[in-house]
């Protein structure tokens, strides 16, 4: 068995079906986005197939193992939980799964907020979150879409953009990271 099937047989069985199916999109949406953009496609199925390995539990259980493992969390991630899973699941890639490539890791840990000046493998997880074909419709997903093959920088502009807007209307609080995120890419987008 490859390193990837016998991470895939764990994560079916930790993993809740409909999030393991959520994994499954987005493996296979970054193997095709890093086929667009040269990018390691191994990697790429690697790091989509890790990308939430963080939320196996609750939130609330995702901070006490944060504890345990001594990760330290800051203000922005106690404030919003939907983060943590993405340090923890960094962290879990390596202790757990194995996983020794930092840009792997780092795609992992950045799979949510996005960060500014991302490599390709970050931008790709990033995107393939947001695109995969099992995501619920909203507004921006076509379109998101459509310039995720085209120009991933700007899809990744028009990611930041719809999260905020989705962070706002819910009356959700909106951290640093992500507004950082949204500003590098609104300059740098052509
Ligand atoms: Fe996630
Ligand atoms: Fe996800």
């Amino acid at each position: 068995m490859t390193d990837l099937e016998n991470i895939q047989k764990k994560l079916e069985k930790r993993l809740k079906k409909d999030r393991y199916q959520h994994t499954l999109g987005v493996m296979y949406t970054a193997a095709s986005l890093a086929m667009r953009y040269d990018d390691d496609v191994e990697d790429a199925l690697t790091a989509g197939l890790l990308h939430d390995c963080g939320k196996f539990c609750s939130s609330k259980e995702q901070i006490k193992l944060c504890k345990e493992y001594k990760i330290k969390l800051t203000d922005e991630e106690l404030e919003m939980p939907a983060l943590i899973h993405a340090k923890l699941g960094a962290f879990l890639a390596e202790k757990e799964y194995h996983v020794k490539d930092r840009r792997i890791l780092n795609a992992i840990l950045y799979h949510t907020t996005g960060c500014p000046d991302m490599n390709m493998l970050e931008k790709i997880i990033y995107i393939a979150d947001y695109i995969e074909p099992g995501r619920k419709m909203i507004p921006a997903l076509p379109q998101v879409r459509r310039l995720a093959f085209k120009d991933i920088d700007e899809a990744v502009c028009a990611c930041a953009v719809s999260t905020l807007e989705y962070l706002k209307e819910e009356g959700r609080p909106i951290g640093p990271m992500t507004i950082k995120t949204y500003k590098f890419y609104r300059n740098r987008k052509g």
